[in-house]
């Protein structure tokens, strides 16, 4: 079978992978990105995109692209699922805009995918491949070789590992398995006419409540309403074969609010998710590969960062290798200290955040809604330490 040589190999054609062939070939480099899947498309629906991802895509050069496909919610609602109470509320306006210096929007994943997959097609030093999945790879002291299923080979000086929670280039650094949250999720993207007078067209709204949580918001300009219904399934975690079934859901969610109820008769049942993350690992590379996105640091969309965080990675390590276009075991040591403390915090705090969404300690719950009750909307001192710009956002790509 034949090999061939590319200095620069991204498996995995997602937001992670085609956002950082995007911005490493901004830093100058030729890039090769294989995938396996016969076309690039994003299963599923909307993706909240907080400032910290606006900024990576304005850095991209894409912000324009993206918020005219985007909506641009007026803020977050947090609503109690089973009184229907609405708790507290996060103000988007001005005031968020001159704290982050870029916006809050939210948008349709095939959307988001398509901007960047479009910008890598009018990029000459970037080459793409379907229907193309790698199998193995290993390392020499000279490059790493990455085995496709038909049996080719690439070597490549630097590969960037982008494919995923079940990254098969993670197991070169470890072999741990996805960990299952407890919890499905059902979700999906329906015509906005079909709800038109019973949602909120302007702001994201997520009802919270004991076992469950409903998250929703418009996307493509406002012409589609994005739903994610998610529930705690024993019948999972017990490994029965009956998860994700209409009655299962319908028994999660029967002690909610009517405007929750009437919602989810909305959710496409087709499809269930179970939802899974990852450990924080203490390093994403070896001498010639590099793990980003959740291949490196699968988190829970509690925080709704998985994506922003990918795109985080793309520039920071396009930074790194522009740093050190010599030395790409030194370029992959400089990106991972300065993303592995943001990543593994997310990681290790999107868990508790989710359960205190799904508490049913009653104490736990009076506390909850107490505290959001008291939180003024324009109160943002907890979410700096995500969207607010770090000294090393600020240095450009270059080579
Ligand atoms: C319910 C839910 C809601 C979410 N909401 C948000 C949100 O609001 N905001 C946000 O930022 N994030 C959110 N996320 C997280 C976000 O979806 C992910 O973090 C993000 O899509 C990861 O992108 P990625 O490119 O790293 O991985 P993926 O999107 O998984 O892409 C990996 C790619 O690699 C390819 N691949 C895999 N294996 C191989 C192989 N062996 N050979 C070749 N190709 C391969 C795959 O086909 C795929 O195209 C949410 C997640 C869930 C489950």
């Amino acid at each position: 079978m034949s090999t061939t040589h590319v200095p620069l190999l991204v498996i995995g054609g997602g937001i992670g992978g085609l956002g950082s062939a995007l911005a490493l070939a901004r830093a100058g480099r030729t890039v090769h990105l294989v995938e396996q899947a016969p076309a690039f498309t994003e299963i599923g629906a909307g993706l909240q995109i907080g400032p910290n991802a606006t900024r990576a895509f304005d850095r991209l050069g894409l912000l324009a692209e993206l918020s005219d496909i985007a909506v641009h919610p007026r803020s977050a609602v947090v609503n109690d699922a089973h009184t229907g109470e609405r708790l507290t509320t996060l103000d988007f306006g001005p005031k968020f805009l001159a704290r982050y210096g870029y916006p809050y929007l939210v948008a349709h994943r095939s959307d988001i995918l398509n901007i960047l997959l479009q910008a890598c097609k009018r990029e000459p030093l970037i080459t793409l491949e379907n229907n193309r999945t790698v199998v193995n790879v290993e390392e020499s002291s000279k490059y790493a070789l990455v085995t496709f299923a038909d049996g080719t080979v690439y070597t490549a000086d630097i590969v960037v590992g982008a494919d995923g929670i079940k990254s098969r280039v993670r197991q070169l650094l470890d072999k741990s398995e996805p960990v299952f949250s407890g919890h499905v999720a059902h979700r999906g993207a329906i015509d906005i006419a079909d709800v038109a007078t019973e949602v909120n067209h302007d702001d994201v709204v997520l009802w919270m409540g004991p076992g469950i949580h409903l998250m929703q918001y418009p996307v493509r300009r406002g012409e589609l309403y994005n739903q994610v219904a998610v529930y705690e399934s024993p019948r999972y975690s017990a490994g029965r074969d009956d998860w994700g079934h209409q009655d299962e859901f319908d028994e999660m969610f029967a002690p909610a609010c009517a405007e929750v109820r009437n919602a989810i008769a909305k959710i496409d049942m087709s499809r269930a998710w179970p939802v899974f993350d990852r450990d924080p690992l203490d390093t994403w590379s070896t001498e010639h590969t590099v793990l980003i996105g959740d291949a490196a640091h699968a988190m829970l969309q509690y925080l709704g960062q998985g994506a922003c965080q990918a795109l985080e990675d793309a520039l920071g390590l396009a930074r790194a290798l522009g740093g050190f276009p010599d030395d790409p075991a030194r370029a992959f040591k400089t990106y991972e200290s300065a993303r592995i403390p943001i990543t593994s915090k997310c990681q290790t705090v999107a868990r508790p955040w989710g359960r205190t969404w799904h508490t049913d300690d009653p104490a736990l719950l009076a506390l909850r809604n107490r505290v959001f009750r008291m939180r003024a909307a324009d109160d943002y001192s907890d979410l700096d330490w995500l969207y607010a710009e770090r000294p090393e956002d600020v240095a450009p790509l270059t080579v």
